[in-house]
């Protein structure tokens, strides 16, 4: 049986952009070789997390520039145009993260960045769909010879894990981000990364996040780059160095159900370092105590995207600075299309976003797609105190 084959390949610590390319290469390498994946003249999307912007490249949110130009130079050595391209979280200005995140510089260097949001949207066909028959997405995506997603690996308060198949959600339209989660984010996942099977997946795994990710995680230093053909053993084995079992992790487990890839350690062929050294477990999101509140309801729907749980735990940061936990006992913040729970009154209620249908809205329902930060927190506080914004 032909095992796949998944690299690990550890940085120093707080790695200069010069450690991280030898790093990705040598990852790369191991992993086949560019040259296995990659043709002279094809144009390569390269695909990074740009979730939302955040300033400090150690708060772990999004994939480091550096990682992004690294697998950018070793495309255009391999002779092929590396095009770096991304959509961000619903609602979120991927503009702006270019700008405040460090992608703004690959520009001023040359490389090309890409605004997907800024492109025009095309309808792009799931043969074998469970979910989708067709997505819709981007003509940049259309065009590429080769797509590359380059994946942050943190904690997500929905998935377990983000890795490298939930990672090309990026590459949708904000309307189908949403139909997404409408329609059953795992499966539809899974549809997305059959039916655009990247070539090569690459995982900056330097600054991670374990607990409350995948915006509010607590940052985690583990120094090391994962890559290999097999998106689903790659994803698998960012997992089993975190501490987390491929069946735990939804995503996972539905892609090597479909045969898409392995999942099992004894089908993956480990090169560079062993799971073993550089094992760390993560904390479970449900492990982290931060915003535990007593007496504090937080129910999400599957419908629930990103930007509304952005928004809410956004909006939960901003309280506990603002030192104004103490009004959450007794108030249920729900979002998305979830079973409202029965014990909850009305005047305790607080629905969130456009998502949670008309008739399920209470009186303390706060409009928008996403909503508004301090509109979150004035609708749980009432007329008890005044909302402040403190989390950027
Ligand atoms: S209302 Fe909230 S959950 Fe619904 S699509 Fe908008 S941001 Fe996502």
């Amino acid at each position: 049986m032909n095992k796949s084959i998944v690299s690990i390949v550890k940085t120093p610590q707080n790695p200069i952009y010069e450690h991280i390319f030898s790093a990705v290469e040598r990852a790369v390498d191991l992993a086949g070789g560019i040259r296995e994946y990659v043709k002279p003249g094809q144009r390569v999307l390269i695909n990074p997390s740009w979730v939302t912007a955040v300033t400090r490249k150690e708060q772990a949110v999004i994939t480091l520039p550096e990682v992004s130009r690294a697998v950018a130079d070793i495309v255009k050595n391999a002779g092929a145009r590396p095009i770096i391209a991304e959509s961000s979280a619903i609602g979120i200005d991927s503009e702006k993260v270019i700008a405040e995140s460090g992608y703004q510089k690959l520009r001023n260097m040359g490389y090309e960045v890409v605004d997907l949001k800024n492109t025009e949207t095309v309808m792009i066909p799931v043969p074998n769909g469970k979910i989708f028959k067709e997505i819709q997405s981007f003509r940049p995506v259309q065009e590429a010879d080769a797509i590359i997603p380059v994946a942050k690996l943190k904690t997500h308060d929905q998935m377990e894990l983000t890795m490298s198949i939930k990672k090309l959600k990026g590459l949708l339209s904000d309307k189908y981000k949403r139909e997404f989660h409408q329609q059953g984010v795992f499966q539809a996942c899974v549809d997305w990364y059959e039916a655009i099977s990247p070539r090569l997946c690459v995982v900056d795994a330097v600054y991670c996040q374990e607990g409350l990710g995948p915006i509010f995680g607590k940052p985690v230093e583990m120094d090391l780059i994962v890559a290999g053909s097999d998106g689903v053993a790659v994803d698998a084995v960012c997992g089993f160095i975190v501490g987390f079992d491929p069946e735990e992790v939804p995503i996972t487990r539905e892609a090597a159900a479909r045969g898409l890839g392995v999942a099992k350690k004894e089908e993956i062929e480990v090169v560079g370092e062993s799971i073993e050294s550089v094992y760390r477990r993560f904390m479970r999101v449900l492990e982290d105590e931060r915003i535990k509140i007593e007496g504090f309801n937080l129910v999400y729907g599957d419908a629930t995207c990103t930007g509304c749980r952005m928004g809410i735990m956004s909006s939960l940061f901003d309280m506990k600075e603002a030192d104004q936990l103490m009004y959450l006992p007794g108030v249920a913040v729900v979002t998305g299309d979830p079973e409202i729970p029965e014990a909850v009154a009305q005047q305790d209620l607080v629905t969130v976003g456009r998502c949670v249908p008309r008739e399920k809205r209470s009186q303390r329902h706060v409009k928008g797609c996403p909503p508004n930060n301090l509109d979150i927190v004035q609708a749980i506080i009432g007329d008890r105190d005044r909302a402040e914004r403190r989390w950027e």
